[in-house]
């Protein structure tokens, strides 16, 4: 079960953003793994064109090195407080 995100690109298991295409690119700040679920704050960056989690190209990016790399497999997505 994880229950921590790994930057395959730099090993920093410390800050990351959870990305998507918005016709631009938003960012969202990921908060924590909880039950499984990737928790994302919607706080901050967010689009005008679409509601978070409605993007194509999800991501996660890693603040530490910048590189991004594809949401673990088996992770959920649980948006809180949405807009
Ligand atoms: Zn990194």
């Amino acid at each position: 079960m994880m229950t921590k995100l790994a930057c395959p690109h730099c090993g920093s298991t410390e800050e990351f953003r959870y990305r998507e295409d918005q016709t631009v690119n938003w960012g969202y700040g990921v908060v924590k793994i909880v039950d499984d679920a990737l928790q994302i704050d919607p706080d901050g960056e967010h689009s005008d064109f679409g509601d978070v989690g409605t993007g194509a190209g999800p991501f996660i990016e890693c603040v530490e090195c910048g590189e991004g790399f594809p949401i673990p497999s088996g992770l959920k997505l649980n948006f809180v407080d949405p807009l």
